[in-house]
């Protein structure tokens, strides 16, 4: 993400900041002292535990997770995709506020008789007792606000693994959706009332969030319902090992393609993604041949493949194009703006 920048890196897990997040230790620390910096940073912490739970339940259900960004108003884990099965939904989604429920379990009593009650139900940041009661509510606070049943909270999630055991997946995903978009509206309604900006902001991320889930489901549904077989152009071109770039910048001239499957004899070895043959033109050799800059190792579809898989295929890859190989055979290239043009064709249909 644009203004990220990188930590550290934690069971193949790269955790990242957005730069408006290093913004509030210094707001804090100039208003609050040490107190106020103590805090941040343990909000922080909260949070990467929180995400990481999230991410280490989505990785043992071999989904990729590449990073972990801390935003101002809470982390994000960037999962390539959310499990389908509502089951396997259901345990990533609940794992993060999990481990909140359980701190406060583990902390609730410690705490209180170290603080006594006085300090620990006044939290605040005016003495340090009171500092580390402010520390303990966090985590119920991040529970409760995360398990609010709507998207884009975990809650949403929790609801819909629910919901789509009783009805199809659609209007379950509806239901998030809605309930998200009206958490929205009161959040702004209440962030006006008592006047808390903060709570204005969450409420745009929450509204615009949910609609994007809503839109990410409607996605899914329309191209499942088509296969690479249906789509797949049956012209295109591929390109021998020898090739030189300057062949190939005269096939990207002359024709729509971009990417090419490099073959030898009847053999698909290698594939030269759009992104390679940019980065050799800008190196400025133009004697450079395809067998030295193509990718010996890419990912495939078959021709019974839906176009969600070629969508999820290209998403994980950072590839724009896939080969199609069918009983070990090249059949031609499948593209994101196949997959897009299929997608606005069914859209533009239903309006
Ligand atoms: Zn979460």
């Amino acid at each position: 993400m644009k203004g990220s920048v990188h930590l550290f890196k934690i069971w193949g897990i790269n955790i990242d900041i957005h730069i408006t997040f290093l913004l509030l230790p210094l707001i804090f620390g100039f208003h609050y002292g040490l107190r106020g910096v103590f805090i941040i940073f343990f909000v922080f912490f909260c949070v990467t535990i929180h995400e990481l739970m999230h991410s280490l339940q989505a990785k043992r259900f071999g989904i990729r997770v590449e990073q972990i960004i801390l935003l101002p108003i809470g982390g994000m884990a960037s999962l390539r995709k959310m499990p389908d099965n509502p089951k396997e939904e259901f345990i990533v989604a609940i794992s993060g506020p999990l481990f909140n429920i359980i701190f406060a379990l583990i902390f609730f009593y410690p705490l209180y008789t170290l603080l006594g009650p006085e300090d620990f139900f006044h939290p605040s940041l005016d003495t340090w007792a009171r500092t580390f009661a402010y520390a303990f509510w966090i985590n119920p606070l991040l529970a409760f606000f995360n398990l609010l049943p709507a998207f884009p909270m975990d809650g949403g999630r929790i609801l819909r693994a629910f919901l789509a055991q009783r009805m199809n997946y659609k209007k379950a995903t509806h239901i998030a959706v809605q309930l998200g978009h009206l958490f929205a509206i009161l959040f702004i309604f209440f962030g006006i009332r008592y006047n808390h900006l903060l709570l204005i902001v969450i409420a745009f991320f929450v509204y615009f969030a949910a609609s994007q889930e809503g839109a990410q489901v409607d996605l899914r549904m329309v191209l499942k319902r088509f296969f690479v077989r249906d789509i797949l152009n049956p012209n295109f071109i591929s390109i021998s090992p020898q090739t030189t770039i300057n062949e190939i910048l005269g096939l990207i001239f002359h024709t729509h393609q971009e990417d090419f499957p490099v073959v030898e004899g009847e053999n698909l070895v290698g594939f030269l993604p759009r992104g390679e043959i940019i980065c050799a033109l800008h190196q400025k050799e133009r004697n450079v041949t395809a067998s030295e800059i193509m990718r010996r190792e890419f990912p495939v579809v078959r021709l019974d493949h839906s176009l969600y898989d070629v969508h999820m295929k290209l998403e994980s890859s950072a590839l724009r194009a896939i080969p199609v190989v069918d009983e070990g055979k090249l059949r031609g290239i499948v593209t994101m703006e196949d997959v897009g043009r299929i997608y606005g064709l069914v859209i533009d249909q239903r309006r």
